[in-house]
């Protein structure tokens, strides 16, 4: 790395970075650089960059050899900007440092203030700021969190207590008081004088004096704390790379635990539970730094510091602050402050986390008041988020009852909305475990990032301390969990197993129910009803007009579908299902599966007719062709098998026929993709000799004779056996009755409704394009027929899945025939990679965890991009060579996985198909992607401007105006602007 810049200094006059450098600063890094230059009171420091932490993991944890001098140059700068000296005598500089990484990862990581103390500068400072008290607090937090989290120095376990913190009571309680900073400067001294003991008696070294020495070790544990279990987790689930890496800011120490004109606070420009245009944040009076999010003492709340007389100017000057940040960021800000004596220091700033609740509503506001771009709403969103619109809430009647029976326990702070019952646990680990059984509400005194695991199990989260930013809160908003914080009449036991409230007491495992959205906690279990997303579009039981909520998101859903490329389908089977898609948006089917229309009701009995005598049909057929001239003679001999087979196809017929009438009504014009019958038979025979015995008495056919026909389909790897279009080649009859009841049913609805149904007929598990012509054939010859006989045509498309590599491989010689191509992505990451897609549940979780690392995620659930990816791309090029305009959609599971949908827009596919409730997910997932690629053009393109065009105008208002007309930003328009491909 010789010649790299390592370091970049921020502060007034000194900024080298700026708010575009997230991927070299980290997001902290480069937003305090950006609000140095906009004027932001920001104390001066430096970030040391994710390059440092990339090469740091690279060269097995050594630093690049410039990386000590670059540090010291920094540290000589801050010294000048400040006048103070790292260990000086005279008027120390104490400092700040914090991990950084490009997307925020709150309490991931580590954080170590007051860095620089010793005996020595500890009584500079308690000389200098008149203030003993203040001083050796200051020293303590130092020695308890370097010990933490450099040396390692913690309780062994989360039922154990944190070792510092038992000194700290124990000095608390000698000394009769409550809090902390009640402690006297004697007893800090004493407390200080235990803690040194603790880390000789833990490490054997003692604490650390040199402060290029702590910061030394500081620098390094931050990039450490990057690999720590709880990072590691939290990248997992937040498809964060473990490439990016994480940036060190070192900054300048403020102090809000001055005395009574000092504080510490962390605000948002909008509340970010609701959205709701409001202030929204806390802040402690004499105190610093984490104690806020810690939720060690419960904040208050940021309004109530107007009424105080010491601070109240600087209320005034936050709210200026609130209105800039968003002016300036464009988004809702998430920010820290600290109030050193009446001074107001900004410590960092960043586009706060929010429920999905508050996305819509904050892009709807933001959007429509010109304070956010379009194309800034659609990147920031997180798809996966959407779904929590569609969460349960309690049922009205079953909470109302409730209350009424004295369930309420108490009120805590509401700070993830919407309903959760379950099992209370008091620990993460008790909260995994349980809820593979039902729903888990994880209930803790206070969270650490130590919980994560059961946070991310849990239905609900409920704690006794901390606010509304708490540690707990804060992870809860951005997993879409319902949370109460800080619900203080709580008493929580871990060792008894018992939480007590205002004189109820319940054991852990009893059930509890918590209201996110109000903060109340009840005892016992509530009903869930659907959410109010769910009332207005698929029950139809609340007017559109009568939900805000609905016109948030139906905002941002037209907004999206102004910039995606990719049209959205959806996956059904059924009528309703193909209903509440449309409600969703969905612009037409993907992926109908004939088969589960199947197994309902007496359809089954049929089914199975029709196979048990398939096979005898077939040689009977085979016999014919053979000896055409013994007609007659063998279709005596074989007339059992010819009337049970034709009886089953014809009760099937009609069967299927009103089963695509309800799909074609409910999809009009829409397209529907019907694929033909799909699994090996045996599936639908039955395995039980009780089955079987009813199944020969009602065929009249011998017990013996099904088991023989049961063992005989019997296959080894069904997976890979007779299914797909192998059964409609061996058995055209199949085929043929599935066309003829897709255009049957076409043709009548069609003369209902005066709409014209458009069937996508789709072939299966095609593997050679002979295969694809074979039936291709029948479905054309028989679709002739029906509309012949009917007098009207029907616009219909005959085409494939590509779910085996051999289609993929030889896509340019099926395009011949096939007018359309939709990955079977399940079918072709099991047959690609050679996995079964039904057993893989046992090594997959091993491959996944990051010390074996043989992959980052399921590759059933998110595309394998580099391997199953490149087999698409050969298809996608092979099948747009023979047939340019030909259409190409994805119908596996991967259709509703954004990063799948983001690959799929990539390869330039027409549509992503998914399940009806992953529908908004995927619009807003293909609306990001389309932004995107934007947004990554728009420094091409400003640059090519440039050279014409000498006005300065911002990237950002540039991609506005051109993206997005005026139109869309105020109000979309009605129809999509952008051309669906169909
Ligand atoms: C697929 O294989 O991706 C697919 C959609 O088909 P099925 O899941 O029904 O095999
Ligand atoms: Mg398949």
């Amino acid at each position: 790395m010789a010649g790299t810049k390592n370091v970049y200094l921020f502060g007034k006059g000194i900024t080298e970075g700026n708010g575009s450098q997230k991927n070299l600063l980290g997001g902290k890094g480069a937003n305090l650089a950006e609000m140095a230059r906009r004027g932001f009171n920001v104390p001066p420091g430096f970030t040391i960059t994710t390059e440092v932490c990339s090469y740091y993991y690279a060269h097995k944890r050594e630093y690049p050899a410039t990386l000590n001098a670059d540090i010291k140059k920094a540290v000589a700068a801050l010294e000048r900007a400040t006048g103070k000296k790292l260990g000086g005598s005279k008027n120390p500089l104490l400092l700040a440092v914090r991990s950084g990484a490009r997307e925020s990862m709150p309490g991931m990581m580590d954080t170590i203030l007051n860095l620089g103390l010793n005996d020595t500068t500890v009584e500079v400072l308690k000389a200098k700021s008149g203030n003993g008290r203040f001083a050796y607090e200051s020293y303590r937090r130092f020695i308890q969190m370097y010990s933490g989290v450099v040396l390692g120095v913690e309780r062994a376990n989360e039922h154990e207590h944190d070792p510092f913190e038992v000194i700290l009571a124990d000095a608390r309680k000698a000394r009769g008081v409550e809090h902390d900073n009640q402690l006297t400067e004697a007893d800090l001294k004493e407390v200080i004088a235990n803690f040194k003991k603790l880390v000789l008696k833990k490490t054997k070294k003692e604490f650390p004096t040199d402060p290029y020495q702590q910061l030394d070790g500081a620098v390094g544990a931050v990039f450490a704390s990057w690999m720590n279990d709880r990072a590691i987790l939290y990248r997992k689930k937040y498809k964060i790379p473990e490439e990016w890496g994480t940036a060190v800011n070192v900054q300048s120490m403020v102090f809000g635990n001055m005395g009574d004109n000092s504080g510490t606070g962390v605000a948002f420009t909008r509340n970010p539970a609701t959205g709701d245009n409001e202030f929204y944040g806390e802040f402690l009076v004499n105190a610093q730094g984490e104690d806020v999010v810690a939720g060690i003492r419960t904040p208050l709340k940021i309004s109530t510091m107007a009424g105080i007389p010491a601070l109240k100017h600087c209320y005034k000057e936050l709210c200026g602050v609130r209105k800039q940040l968003e002016k300036e960021f464009g988004d809702m800000q998430d920010f820290e402050f600290t109030i050193e004596d009446g001074e107001l220091y900004m410590l960092q700033t960043r586009n706060g986390k929010r429920t999905a609740q508050a996305y819509v509503k904050i892009a709807h506001d933001m959007v429509k008041s010109k304070l956010m771009t379009p194309e800034h709403a659609m990147a920031s969103a997180d798809p996966e988020a959407i779904e929590q619109l569609l969460a349960p809430v309690f049922n009205k009647e079953a909470y109302q009852k409730s209350l009424k029976a004295g369930n309420l326990l108490t009120k805590g702070l509401p700070a993830g909305p919407g309903a959760a019952t379950g099992t209370v646990a008091f620990s993460a680990e008790k909260a995994e475990r349980w809820s593979s059984h039902g729903p888990v509400v994880l209930a803790r005194v206070e969270t650490s990032p130590e919980d994560l695991r059961g946070m991310l199990a849990a239905t609900g989260i409920l704690t006794a301390r901390g606010g509304v930013s708490s540690h707990a809160a804060v992870v809860a908003r951005q997993m879409g969990k319902v949370c109460v914080a800080g619900a203080a009449d709580i008493e929580i036991d871990y060792a008894a197993g018992i939480m007590t409230c205002n004189g109820h007491t319940l054991k852990e495992g009893d059930f509890i129910s918590i209201n996110g959205s109000t903060g109340e906690i009840i005892a016992g279990k509530i009903e869930t009803a659907p959410s109010e997303l769910i009332q207005v579009l698929v029950n139809k039981t609340l007017a559109p007009k009568h939900s805000e909520l609905f016109r948030y998101y139906d905002f941002v859903m037209k907004l999206a579908d102004q910039y995606r490329k990719l049209g959205i389908r959806t996956n059904a089977d059924q009528p309703q299902q193909a209903a509440n898609a449309v409600a969703f948006g969905a612009e037409g089917i993907g992926l109908c599966r004939t088969e589960h229309m199947f197994f309902e009701g007496h359809r089954i009995d049929y089914v199975r007719e029709m196979i048990i005598f398939a096979a005898e049909y077939a040689e009977y057929k085979d016999k014919l062709v053979a000896r055409p001239d013994d007609a007659d003679l063998l279709a005596n001999e074989y007339h059992i098998a010819i009337a049970h087979f034709n009886d089953a196809l014809e009760h099937l017929l009609p069967i299927q026929q009103k089963d695509f009438e309800g799909i074609f009504e409910a999809m009009g014009e829409r397209p529907a993709t019907i694929r033909y019958l799909d699994p090996p038979l045996h599936e639908f025979l039955p395995q039980s000799n009780d089955q079987i015995d009813l199944l020969s008495r009602r065929l009249n056919v011998p017990f013996e004779r099904i088991t023989s026909i049961v063992a005989g389909l019997h296959e080894s790897n069904p997976m890979l056996g007779h299914r797909g279009c192998r059964l409609g080649i061996v058995y055209p009859e199949i085929s043929e009755m599935q066309t003829r009841a897709i255009f049957r049913a076409a043709l009548a609805v069609a003369k209902r409704k005066k709409k014209l149904p458009t069937p996508e007929i789709m072939i299966p598990l095609v593997g050679f394009d002979r295969e694809f012509q074979l039936q291709a054939e029948v479905i054309h010859r028989v679709a002739a027929e029906e509309m012949k006989a009917a007098g009207k045509k029907i616009p219909y498309k005959v085409g494939t899945m590509i779910e085996v590599p051999r289609a993929a491989l030889t896509a340019d010689a099926i395009a011949k025939h096939a007018e359309f191509f939709s990955f079977g992505t399940n079918d072709l990451t099991q047959t690609a990679l050679g996995m079964s897609r039904d057993d893989s549940g046992h090594f997959l979780p091993y491959y996944e965890r990051s010390e074996i690392n043989i992959i980052k995620v399921n590759p059933f659930a998110s595309l394998d991009q580099v391997g199953v990816g490149k087999l698409m791309k050969l298809a996608v090029d092979a099948g747009r060579e023979t047939r340019p305009d030909i259409k190409l959609g994805i119908c596996g599971e991967h259709g509703g996985d954004p990063a799948s949908i983001d690959f799929c827009h990539r390869l330039g596919l027409s549509y992503v198909s998914c399940s009806p409730f992953r529908i908004p997910v995927a619009r807003i997932a293909a609306a990001k992607s389309a932004v995107k690629e934007l947004l990554e053009a728009a420094p091409a393109k400003k640059a090519a401007a440039k050279k014409t065009v000498t006005k300065k105008v911002s990237v950002k208002k540039a991609i506005a105006k051109k993206a997005a007309p005026k139109k869309a930003v105020s109000k979309p328009a009605k129809k999509p602007v952008r051309k669906v491909k169909k």
